[in-house]
């Protein structure tokens, strides 16, 4: 049986394969000569496959997946456990952020007695504006989702068998590598080590995506953002029937009838608006359920190179 397994998920990284795949290979074999590289193409428009096709000519350890299209990080990440034969899988960017002379250090951990280890990013290269505003959404994330996420954590991670196992009979299509592997449970560990600068090119994460991720993650894993909705309405109502009283007080008290057109105005509008929030609210989980009742394939592979 395989050993290690190294999933890398790749999507447009032609510049950095070749660097890539030597510091890999370099540090997978200090771990054990029993290892295999699973490189998963996540739908490149540049030349990644052909590179990836290129390495694998020149090493037999290593084993491409292309996508039909881009599917997204954490379902390359899903496809390339789906195929790993390894005893323990680290799963890896790409773009040498996390470096893969961590590896071995990740390895020695698990065999504490940890099937699940992961990398907490010591140093981080980037803008203290982006510092913030990532811990800012952590504390939400956390929050919403009554996940106990570590914003130092990502997906640089080794993990026992068992917990491949496990993760590969998760149906769900709304997926998320490092969460989904929290969920699980299992023993669990960390290591600290330094984030590494992206070699070449540029984070294929925009604001919008990252965000979209983020509303992807909460909505999966928890109903308190409904919960949250329907206390908001419940405390509206409230609102509006002591608003109610007054005026009735009012008007037997004071024969104060006419006026108070624009408040009435402004509470018609307020409250429509409220109601809106909570129907869209409702409206994604809803939407998330009949993506999962189509129930489609969560990737389609158009090719494989040195995999049966
Ligand atoms: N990636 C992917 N599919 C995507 C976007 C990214 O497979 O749609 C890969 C990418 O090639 C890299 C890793 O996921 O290996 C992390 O991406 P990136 O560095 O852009 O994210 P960041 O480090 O900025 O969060
Ligand atoms: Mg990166």
């Amino acid at each position: 049986m395989t050993h290690l397994s190294i999933v890398i998920p790749l999507y447009n990284e032609s510049s950095l394969i070749e660097e890539l795949v030597r510091r890999v290979e370099e540090n997978a074999k200090k771990v054990t000569d029993n290892y295999e590289i699973l490189l998963i193409d996540d739908g490149s428009i540049d030349l990644t496959w052909e590179k990836i096709n290129l390495e694998i000519k020149k090493r037999v350890k290593i084993k491409g997946i292309k996508f039909s299209r881009n599917f997204g990080h954490h379902y390359a990440i899903t496809a390339g456990l789906h195929h790993a034969k390894g005893e323990w899988v680290v799963v890896m960017d790409g773009d040498l952020q996390d470096r893969p002379e961590v590896i071995p250090d990740l390895y020695k951990q698990a065999l504490e007695g940890f099937e699940v280890v992961f990398v907490s990013r010591r140093n981080r290269p980037e803008k203290i504006t982006y510092r913030i505003a990532q811990k800012l959404f952590y504390f939400v994330l956390r929050k919403l989702s009554g996940i106990n996420f570590n914003s130092e954590q990502a997906n640089f991670s080794i993990i026992h068998r068992k917990v491949v196992e496990a993760f590969n009979i998760f149906p769900e299509n709304a997926r998320f590598y490092g969460s989904t592997v929290l969920w699980l449970g299992f023993k669990r560990s960390q290591i600290y080590a330094d984030h590494g600068k992206r070699f070449s090119g540029s984070s294929s994460y925009s604001l919008a995506k990252r965000l979209r991720l983020a509303s992807d993650i909460i909505i999966s894993f928890s109903e308190n953002p409904i919960k949250i909705a329907i206390r908001f309405g419940i405390l509206m109502s409230l609102i509006s029937l002591m608003i109610t009283m007054m005026i009735i007080y009012q008007s037997i008290f004071s024969g104060y009838t006419v006026s108070g057109w624009a408040s009435i105005m402004s509470a018609i509008f307020f409250s429509t608006g409220v109601i809106l929030i909570v129907i869209g609210i409702v409206g994604i989980y809803v939407g998330q359920i009949f993506k999962q009742v189509k129930n489609r394939p969560l990737y389609v592979i158009s090719e494989k190179n040195n995999l049966d």
